[in-house]
């Protein structure tokens, strides 16, 4: 049987644009499918209407990376404002700066300490559960209960709708405390923001690619596997198999968007609040994010919140922003999953919502760079199998 498609792609997310761009530079026939109305996923970016900013619809994204392929790569597409990315926690009303560093000790302890005098100062504030049972007690061994409850209780608990003491002692803990005054978020050496935004960049990807937007593939999975020789699929799990096994635990991320006025300009381009003085848990200023140059006037901040997620279908039905909740239970089932995905014949999984996993943009630049040289030289030769 004829197909018209080598390639069809489920997804016009930085996955499925990089996969595209590789299928379509190697000569396969690739058809894009998304059932969104416009591409670039969670990194979708436009213009504010009113301000001009380019904004980010679904919380600030900035590409960081140690790697120079990946930066060379994404520089194909877009031009990258050099930008450092800095974050300030606010507790209380105060801003400190994060990561946790010198600086912030000195303003959160009222301490003045020496990059050799931190972890002796440490040492006096550390817990000493033997063997920690659960979150909290992991990272108050690490930093101490003042500073755990100051940056750490209430954002893990907003984070994760659970209290820490009831949160597994095997969640990864991020709280770096930096011996220096170094306030960069990121210690990449690569990092910035597209000047005219993500979707751009991604459009620019797709070129040469077939691309049809509105289309759910999961309404009509074998009108679209008929026409194409391989499927990469960048959708949800659970779904693409019909929940057979149950859902896969999300928190859904909302970002709530409005205009405001200079004034309320923030002290960094994103404001963690790590109290329990609001639901949300951080704040964008995207005139500081921004490439376009900010006259002064009104600018654009973006409120980020996380709630649970109920009904995976309806979540994924209405493209809501989901963050996967890996706990022991979702282990298990995510690997039943995963087992079936590598029966799948001709057809190849991958991106935030397929792998299950929080990647940063860097990580789905890598992951789907290595799986299109597979993906292409299997369809490319006509034997294509499963999972790469
Ligand atoms: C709030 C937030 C902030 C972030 N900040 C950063 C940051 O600062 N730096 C960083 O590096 N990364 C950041 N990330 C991560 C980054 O957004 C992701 O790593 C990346 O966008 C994932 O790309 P993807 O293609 O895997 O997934 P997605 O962007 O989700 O793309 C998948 C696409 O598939 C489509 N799709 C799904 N199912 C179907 C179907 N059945 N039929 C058709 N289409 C379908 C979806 O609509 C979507 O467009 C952030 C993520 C979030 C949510």
């Amino acid at each position: 049987m004829t197909r018209p498609y080598d390639l069809i792609i489920v997804g016009a997310g930085l996955y499925g644009a990089v996969i595209a761009q590789q299928a379509v530079g190697c000569g396969l026939r690739v058809l894009v499918i998304e059932k969104r109305d416009h591409v670039a996923g969670y990194c979708y970016s436009f213009p504010d209407a009113q301000t001009g900013l380019i904004v980010h619809r679904h919380g600030a994204h900035i590409f960081h990376t140690k790697q120079k392929y990946i930066w060379d790569y994404v520089n194909r597409f877009a031009q990258f404002v050099p930008y450092v990315h800095r974050v300030r926690a606010r507790i209380g009303g105060i801003t400190y700066p994060l990561p946790i560093n010198l600086s912030t000790l000195r303003d959160f302890f009222g301490v003045s300490l020496e990059a050799n005098e931190v972890d002796h100062f440490l040492s006096l504030q550390r817990g000493t559960f033997r063997e920690p049972q659960n979150f909290e007690e992991k990272a108050v061994n690490l930093v101490g209960w003042k500073l755990y409850e100051g940056f750490v209780r209430n954002y893990s608990a907003k984070q994760w709708g659970v209290a820490p003491k009831d949160l597994p002692s095997t969640m990864k803990l991020q709280i770096d405390v930096r011996p220096s005054t170094d306030d960069r978020y990121f210690g990449d050496r690569y990092q910035g923001v597209p000047v005219d935004g993500y979707t751009p960049m991604i459009q620019r990807m797709l070129t040469g690619a077939d691309l049809e937007l509105g289309v759910d593939f999961c309404q009509e999975p074998h009108r679209w596997q008929k026409l194409t020789k391989g499927l990469v699929y960048t959708g949800p799990l659970d779904r693409y198999f019909n929940f057979r096994h149950g859902p896969l635990k999300w928190r859904e991320i909302t970002h709530e968007l409005k205009v405001c006025s200079p004034a309320s300009k923030l002290e960094s381009p994103v404001v963690n609040i790590n109290d329990d003085s609001s639901d949300c848990t951080r704040i964008a200023d995207y005139s500081q994010l921004s490439a376009s140059s900010h006259t002064g006037g009104p600018i654009v901040l973006g409120w980020e919140r996380l709630t649970s997620v109920n009904d995976n279908e309806r979540a994924y039905v209405e493209n809501r922003v989901l963050k996967p909740v890996r706990f022991d239970e979702e282990e298990e089932r995510l690997v039943k999953y995963q087992r079936d995905a590598s029966r799948e014949h001709h057809v190849y999984f991958g991106g935030r919502m397929a792998d299950y996993r929080l990647y940063d943009m860097e990580h789905v630049v890598a992951l789907a760079l290595k799986a299109a040289r597979s993906i292409v030289s299997q369809t490319s030769s006509g034997t294509l199998n499963h999972r790469v």
